[in-house]
């Protein structure tokens, strides 16, 4: 069948997304062909396309869509047509999640359920997931924490600053601008430091009065990374797990023990949905937190599928605030 995808032949900047018409196999063995209501745009979408991350090309793009089974292939005996479901990760050959119609391993789907909607869920799935790891399993924060949270306006961060609240931190948030500063606050966070005038280590600090947080979530990289560092207690927790400003420089650990024998984690959620009993588990989590209604989904941008060059400039450009949808 025909499907349409945002597909790219040269890694490069927005300008390299091709909005494509391909002919669609049939589910293989073990695959689900899914018709998306709602697809997610996340950053790592941006470190496919630069080739931050390398993928063979021409690729697909996009991590994370919800919609309905429209035929299964061989084997699959956990779907039917007509199911609705939501997944993130995936392949990008021929097609990712930025894509009318694809086909994705059953093994890897998740059922959704009726009372939550398309939207909310390509909005959450791998953000929420993300969220949920880095507090719950990366760290697990425990009433009385401190954690520093950067980029907090942005779609996980978002997720993270009501996690983290949720579990009993105190929460300190940066944000690019008074706007997103405000949104973080009416998100829960206890203190937001607008980290592009204000320089967040000494505010944190101060902040502490001169303890440091228990643990940084830092998804920004290269531009923080050193500044997340000396914001920690000693024997606090690095987590570094995302390079929105660019990859974070080779650094010599010696500095691990100078800053106070700290310790640093790389983590990618990849790792922690590896297994399917983790994959449901979480997902369930997930929704239970959704239905319990602490846990506000912000999609603050929408675009038509067609257009996903836009959406990759506004997120790129810091013009983003909560999750980025495209809509086929
Ligand atoms: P966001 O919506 O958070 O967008 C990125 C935000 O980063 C921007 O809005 C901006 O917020 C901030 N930022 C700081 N410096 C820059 C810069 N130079 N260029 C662009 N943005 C900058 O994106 P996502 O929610 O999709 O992802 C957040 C981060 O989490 C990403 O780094 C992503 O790679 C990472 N991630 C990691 C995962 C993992 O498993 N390790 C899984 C999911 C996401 P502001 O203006 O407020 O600074």
């Amino acid at each position: 069948m025909l499907t349409h995808a945002i597909r790219f032949s040269a890694h490069g900047g927005p300008e390299v997304l091709r909005w494509e018409a391909l002919e669609l196999p049939d589910p293989g063995p073990g695959e689900i062909r899914i018709r998306h209501h709602a697809i997610g745009v996340n950053f790592i979408d941006t470190y496919h396309r630069t080739g931050l991350y390398p993928v063979s090309l021409p690729s697909g793009l996009g991590q994370e869509g919800a919609g309905v089974v429209e035929a299964v292939g061989p084997g699959v005996t956990e779907f039917r047509p007509g199911d609705r479901v939501v997944y993130c990760g995936g392949s990008l050959s021929p097609v990712g999640a930025y894509s009318e119609v694809r086909n994705f391993p059953a093994e890897r789907a998740v059922r959704l359920p009726d009372d939550i909607s398309f939207e909310t869920a390509a909005a959450v799935m791998l953000k929420g997931l993300t969220a949920q790891f880095l507090v719950r399993r990366t760290h697990r924060v425990q009433p009385g924490d401190t954690v520093l949270i950067h980029a907090a306006a942005g779609g996980v961060g978002l997720l993270l600053v009501q996690w983290a609240k949720r579990l009993g931190a105190t929460v300190i948030a940066t944000a690019g601008n008074d706007e997103k500063a405000e949104l973080v606050r009416a998100h829960g966070a206890d203190h937001v430091i607008v980290y592009t005038r204000e320089n967040f280590t000494e505010r944190t600090r101060a902040l502490t009065n001169g303890r440091g947080v228990d643990v940084v979530y830092d998804s920004v990289g290269r531009a923080t990374f050193l500044g997340s560092l000396d914001s920690l207690r000693p024997l606090g927790l690095m987590v570094s797990f995302g390079n929105a400003s660019g990859k974070v420089e080779p650094f010599d650990i010696g500095l691990l023990a100078q800053k106070g024998s700290l310790f640093l984690t790389r983590p990618t959620l990849f790792t922690y949905i590896a297994e399917r009993e983790d994959l449901l588990a979480m997902a369930e989590e997930l929704f239970t937190a959704l239905r319990d209604g602490w846990l506000d989904v912000q999609i603050g941008q929408r675009f038509p599928l067609s257009q996903a060059t836009e959406a990759h400039r506004a997120l790129e450009s810091r013009r983003t605030t909560g999750a980025t949808l495209l809509l086929p």
